[in-house]
Order: C-alpha cells, then structure tokens, then sequence
C-alpha cells in the first residue's frame, strides 16, 4: 500500500553534511518533494517534505531517520494571522527561523507569508496581542 504523508525533519547540526534525504530515494525507494527547508549556521536544520512510497519503506525509511538522530513530526497543523489582531509590532520577525514575517516599506506593516512557515509555532507565543495561531 502506498502512503504519502507530510512531515517536518529536524536535523542537528552534526548532519547537516550528511546525504541523508538522498538515501530515502536509493536505499528505501520513496520519493520526497521538498516543500520548505531552514538551514541557520550553527543551529539545527529543518526540512518540510511530502513523503511518499510503499508503506513497508516508508516505515524502513522513518526509522532509518529517527537512528541517525532526525526527530520527525507530523506537519497537520497550519499557522494562521488574526489580520484583526495583528498590531504590526514587529516582535515575530526576529523570531521566525523561516523568515515568514516582513516589512512592508512606506507602509511599515508586518506581512505574513504563509507558504514560508514551517510551522515551529514561536510566533504563537511570542505574539502580544495573540494575533498567530495554529490550527489543524
Ligand atoms: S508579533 Fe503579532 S502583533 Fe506583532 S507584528 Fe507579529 S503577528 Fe502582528
Ligand atoms: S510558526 Fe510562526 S515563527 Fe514558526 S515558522 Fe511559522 S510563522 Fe515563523
């Protein structure tokens, strides 16, 4: 049975280096399709991909994962903006690590792009007003 399933990888730093991703394809036979990934120097890295094959493999490749030290979670969540209640602070740039937050020059607004969240929900608590929230 094929499964194809979201999932957001953590890596620590001593594998950032590494072809990890790539043995999923040669040893495990599953296709991925990145859909976003966050590499800050000196901290962990963070992949968001869609994972699809046969499900035996995808179990063989999760767990392959998972010993070499990737933590793996699943991405069913989405982070929403309260546009009502966003105040335009500026406090969730800083502290975004996909840079899905920015502003707007003239207008000094924050804008939110949506498509560049990896979902690690910092904003959520950082947020003043509650304006960010995650919702499934
Ligand atoms: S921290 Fe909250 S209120 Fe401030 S700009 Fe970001 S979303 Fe808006
Ligand atoms: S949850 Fe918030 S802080 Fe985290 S990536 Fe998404 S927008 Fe940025």
């Amino acid at each position: 049975m094929a499964v194809s399933r979201k999932i957001v990888l953590h890596f620590p730093k001593k594998l950032i280096d590494r072809p990890i991703v790539s043995r999923l394809v040669k040893d495990f036979g599953l296709d991925f399709n990145i859909l976003k990934a966050s590499v800050t120097p000196g901290e962990e890295g963070l992949l968001v991909m869609e994972l699809t094959g046969d499900q035996r493999n995808y179990d063989k490749g999760v767990k392959y994962l998972t010993e070499e030290g990737v933590r793996i979670q699943s991405l069913s969540q989405d982070v929403v903006r309260n546009e009502a209640r966003c105040t335009h602070c500026g406090a969730c740039i800083t502290i975004c690590p996909s840079g899905a937050f920015s502003l707007e020059q003239g207008t000094r607004k924050v804008l939110f792009d949506n498509s560049k969240c990896i979902v690690c929900e910092l904003c959520v608590k950082a947020c003043p007003p509650r304006a960010m929230d995650s919702s499934f």
